[in-house]
């Protein structure tokens, strides 16, 4: 019974915000104070979150991510890991994280089973990842990446977001590194889930422009990639480095679109940009049984809308921020 939409859509991919905490501010996804955080009882345990993993698995679900908040904020993940990947041993499970902790989780993560980790990462120079961040903690977070590294996780790909007069300098600073490490660094659209609600279209460095900036540092040639895959890959062509753009604002990848979410407290989202959510904790903690919970989806996942509006009139901004959510 797999989870098709209204729109033909097959849904095979779960991104799991394991927390709405976390030891960062980025200016583009949190505020600088007066965070609530969600208490420990509202959000779902390890053994909800399985349960999930295990009914979506039977469902024909293949790729799960774990996000957050800071995900590594969440004490024992690899417990989770180690869950998950017993449910379904060879599902692509990946982590998205700041990158900050891994100096001492990145083996034991590994030694849980985990093989792919991103890391967000939007500059290479201390002041403005400080300004970006609200943290003064770009040395932890290059250790980071060397822990990672060391341990095992390759490929290593770095998650930048591209901001118009801000990071344009990033672009050849960090195609050099990319080319230089192996690292594949990809560059996001600054999408509107800021907690400042400072977000607009002035702001958002194009997919052109970004390809633009890193074609200083060589000729691009694009990869084939899978069309769900939210990130357009290209490799310079001399064989050295490779680079992606997430251009989710220019060239929206709502059509292929093939991943619900599950927040941190246990709402299923169909999209990043979604004005209702549907309460699945409610059933897990009910006495909803797994095939009862099968058909809910699959009503949630019918329900979902053809794409974002961003850069239209109709466009309303969540009001949730995108650590609440899960990016
Ligand atoms: N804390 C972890 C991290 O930063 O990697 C995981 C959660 S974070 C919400 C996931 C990703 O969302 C990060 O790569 C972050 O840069 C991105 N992100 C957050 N707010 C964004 C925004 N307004 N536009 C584009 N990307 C954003
Ligand atoms: Fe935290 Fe990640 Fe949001 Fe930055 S992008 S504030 S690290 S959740």
């Amino acid at each position: 019974m797999p989870l098709i939409d209204n729109y033909r859509r097959a849904h095979d991919d779960l991104r799991i915000s394991v927390t709405d905490r976390c030891n960062f501010r980025c200016f583009y996804c949190m505020p600088e104070e007066g965070m609530n955080f969600l208490p420990q009882e509202e959000i779902l345990t390890y053994e909800e979150m399985a349960r999930v993993v295990r009914i979506t698995t039977e469902l024909g679900f293949v790729s799960y991510h774990l996000t957050g908040g800071e995900p590594l904020v969440r004490k024992n993940l690899d417990v989770l890991i180690r869950k998950m990947l017993e449910i379904q041993p060879d599902m692509d499970l990946a982590l998205t994280t700041n990158g900050v902790f891994l100096p001492e989780m990145a083996q034991q993560l590994y030694d849980a089973g985990l093989r792919r980790v991103n890391i967000s990462l939007d500059s290479l120079d201390e002041s403005k990842f400080l300004l970006m961040t609200r943290r003064n903690l770009l040395g932890r977070v290059m250790e980071g990446i060397e822990a990672a590294s060391k341990v095992g996780f390759n490929p290593i790909k770095i998650n930048a977001v591209a901001i118009k007069n801000l990071t344009e300098e990033e672009l050849p600073r960090f195609a050099k590194w990319a080319r230089e490490t192996g690292h594949i660094v990809r560059f996001i659209e600054y999408m509107p889930l800021d907690a400042d609600k400072t977000w607009n279209r002035e702001k958002v460095m194009s997919a052109e422009e970004i390809l633009e900036g890193l074609s200083s540092e060589g000729d691009l040639e694009l990869i084939n990639g899978h069309p769900s895959d939210p990130a357009t890959r290209y490799r310079y062509k001399d064989g050295k480095g490779e680079v992606g753009v997430i251009a989710s604002v220019t060239r929206p990848f709502c059509e292929d679109c093939n991943r619900i979410r599950l927040t941190a407290e246990g709402e299923i989202r169909t999209c990043l940009f979604s004005a209702v959510e549907h309460n699945i904790k409610s059933l897990l903690r009910g006495k909803a049984s797994d095939d009862e919970i099968k058909e809910w989806l699959a009503e949630v996942v019918r329900t979902k809308t053809p794409g974002h509006l961003i850069g239209q009139k109709e466009f309303v901004q969540p009001s949730r921020t995108m650590s609440s959510i899960g990016g």
